[in-house]
């Protein structure tokens, strides 16, 4: 690897983000940007979209019975430690079933409204983004992180109310995923803008003395 694809790989790393139609509508944009600004990542591509359903069912991994399977049991863990059946408000206790109605409730919530979509670069990105993004369930989201600055959904309530998690923010979880997760929803050739932040400087660049 030479120094340029080193840049590429770690320090100018980028990473796929796409803000919700719940945090859309609440108002959210400008405080989650505010989240990835302050921390000297740079946004490289923006725009407010109404998604389209092909796009999300391209996104999301919907006809992979593993992811399915995890989404579903994802659901049930909801259920861990209550003196409640699952069977009684999902009607069965099929990681597989539920994870495809999770799935659909998905498709639903991200049609919900206007998203909004970017490309974010910066030391790491992908892992940082998602570290600042939270955990997927805001219940269970570090404090200081969007999801859980912004939300307590459970998804005991989520599931009983067939709908999905809102948790407001969408992240790419490992490099590939976010170069795929790119080219599909900005285009397979899409050209992204170079500019310098005033910070980036002081914040990374070695030290010189006065
Ligand atoms: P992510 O990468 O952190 O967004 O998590 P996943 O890829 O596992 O899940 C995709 C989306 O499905 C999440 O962001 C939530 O909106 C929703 N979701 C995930 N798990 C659950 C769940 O247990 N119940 C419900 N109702 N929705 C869920």
């Amino acid at each position: 690897m030479n120094k340029e694809e080193f840049f590429m790989k770690y320090k100018n790393q980028r990473t796929f983000v796409l803000i919700k139609p719940d945090g859309v509508q609440r108002w959210l944009i400008g405080e989650i940007l505010q989240h990835f600004e302050k921390k000297v990542l740079k946004i490289v591509a923006m725009k407010m979209i109404q998604a389209k359903e092909e796009t999300i069912r391209a996104h999301y991994p919907m006809t992979d019975e593993a992811w399915l399977t995890r989404l579903g049991g994802k659901s049930l863990s909801g259920f861990d430690g209550l003196d409640i059946n699952p069977k009684d408000f999902l009607w069965t206790d099929d990681a597989l079933t539920i994870g495809k109605q999770v799935a659909e409730s998905l498709i639903e919530y991200m049609l919900s409204g206007p998203c909004v979509i970017m490309v974010i670069e910066g030391l790491q990105a992908v892992e940082m983004v998602r570290k600042i993004v939270g955990h997927t369930l805001p219940n269970k989201a570090d404090m200081g992180t969007i999801r859980a600055d912004y939300s307590i959904d459970t998804p005991l309530i989520a599931n009983v109310e067939a709908r999905s998690i809102h948790n407001m923010i969408h992240a790419s979880e490992i490099p590939e995923e976010a170069e795929q997760e790119i080219r599909l929803w900005f285009g397979e050739d899409a050209n992204f803008l170079k500019y310098t932040r005033t910070d980036e400087k002081v914040a990374y660049a070695p030290d010189q003395r006065l």
